[in-house]
């Protein structure tokens, strides 16, 4: 069957969310209208805050997935809120110039206040906690280049503390060159917050269709005829492909990739440090872990990224990821990490600049796509919600271009 957006595996083995309460959304599985203002195509996180974004504004919506709700790569997500993107600032100002790489810092940094705002104000049942940072010095990013980073972050207003290794030794008891500590972060339950994010929206009349796949699409004057697996044929005004790693054959370039990469959950109330529950934790390495833990005391770490973005499926290797995973673990936290009670493995996008692709979609009008790549996944899709939410609106966001395809 034709398609416009490649079907993949997108994760493989169980990820901890599968078994959490609340992520079934009661979709539909018939198109209920033709004629539409906006086609959201996707309906794992990026779609959700999307329609949200444009819910309450008179528009009909009607969103498409080929799968059913949030059972895409949000299942598999670890689900760190971070402003802190892939590439640091100051590598960011060396590769797209300062004003560009602060301005996307920032943007990241408010992005995670308004989710986390929203989140609060629409009283969604996700785990959410508000979180600081710890971004340890690796084998990419050591001490004198983290110094550089704080004082760059600092420079444009985004706050961080340089901490050298008797300070991350006294304050922490990890054993590294350098860090920085951060504020503005979170984490939650990504089924919970999408299935959460999507009852908001389906009470605001947003009707969603799953089990449903866009197979073509076509630009007619000033509007969109997108055809369906199930032979129907969607006349809307604006097209929104918020459809993560299958990402439209249209918009494939050099900048992003897919590759795979692994996790672990140990089970709840495993022994960690105090401070752990108050901080999600990166590091500047290659390959990278990054650690955060639950409200039950669950410890997820993950990382240990693959170019190959079929290597996830791979049993063997979830094993001996899961192993180094735990083994870098317990060295980190010098603590011993009992045999971990969810593993598994997924696709994943990465960007070379650590940026987000938002835009319209060239050649098509009023479509636009949406690649919020790297470990920002999350708080790219809110800054998407609110790119194109204000494009179809009639307005322009400033940060527009700074997003758009490159
Ligand atoms: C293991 C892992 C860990 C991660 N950790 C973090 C993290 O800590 N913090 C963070 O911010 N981000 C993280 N991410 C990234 C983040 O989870 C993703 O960016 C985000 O979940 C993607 O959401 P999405 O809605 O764009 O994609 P998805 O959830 O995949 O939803 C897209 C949907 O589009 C549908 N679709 C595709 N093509 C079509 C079509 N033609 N017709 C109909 N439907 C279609 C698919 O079926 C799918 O359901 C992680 C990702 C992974 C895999």
């Amino acid at each position: 069957m034709q398609t416009i957006t490649r079907k993949r595996k997108l994760r493989s083995f169980q990820p901890l969310w599968t078994t959490t309460r609340k992520v079934q959304i009661a979709a539909q599985q018939r198109i209920p209208a033709n004629i539409v203002d906006v086609l959201i195509v996707g309906a794992g996180i990026g779609g959700a805050l999307m329609a949200l974004s444009l819910a309450k504004q008179n528009l009909t919506i009607l969103v498409v997935d080929r799968r059913q709700p949030v059972q895409g790569s949000t299942l598999a997500s670890t689900a760190m809120i971070q402003h802190e993107i892939d590439v640091p600032l100051h590598r960011l100002t060396a590769m797209v110039g300062q004003a560009k790489a602060r301005r996307a810092w920032q943007r990241s940094a408010r992005a995670v206040e308004t989710l986390t705002s929203l989140v609060d104000n629409l009283g969604i049942c996700c785990h959410l906690e508000r979180k600081k940072s710890l971004y340890l010095a690796g084998n990419t990013y050591g001490a004198r280049a983290l110094k550089a980073e704080a004082a760059a972050r600092d420079k444009a207003g985004i706050s961080a503390v340089f901490l050298n290794a008797t300070q991350l030794r006294e304050n922490f008891g990890l054993e590294r060159t350098a860090a920085i500590e951060a504020a503005i972060s979170a984490s939650a339950n990504p089924a919970q917050l999408t299935a959460g994010l999507w009852r908001k929206a389906q009470a605001e009349g947003v009707a969603i269709v799953e089990d449903t796949e866009i197979t073509d699409i076509r630009s007619l004057h000033d509007w969109n005829a997108a055809a369906t697996s199930k032979g129907e044929i969607i006349q809307a005004r604006h097209v929104v492909f918020c459809t993560g790693y299958e990402f439209l054959d249209a918009v494939a370039n050099q900048e992003h990739r897919i590759v795979s990469t692994w996790a672990l959950a140990t089970k709840p109330h495993h022994p960690r440090p105090n401070w752990l529950k108050d901080y999600v934790v990166w590091e500047g390495s290659d390959p990278y872990l990054y650690i955060r833990s639950t409200a039950d005391g669950r410890i997820i770490v993950g990382g240990e990224d693959e170019e190959d973005p079929t290597a996830h499926q791979d049993s063997v290797k979830l094993s001996s990821k899961s192993r180094t995973l735990r083994a870098k673990l317990s060295a980190l936290l010098k603590i011993p990490i009992a045999e971990p009670a969810y593993q598994w493995a997924a696709a994943f996008g990465v960007a070379a600049d650590g940026l987000p692709i938002i835009g319209p979609v060239p050649a098509l009008k009023n479509v636009y796509a949406v690649m919020g790549y790297g470990g920002n996944g999350i708080t790219y899709s809110q800054i998407a919600a609110e790119i194109v939410s204000s494009a179809i609106l009639g307005h322009q966001d400033p940060d527009s271009e700074l997003f758009a395809f490159r």
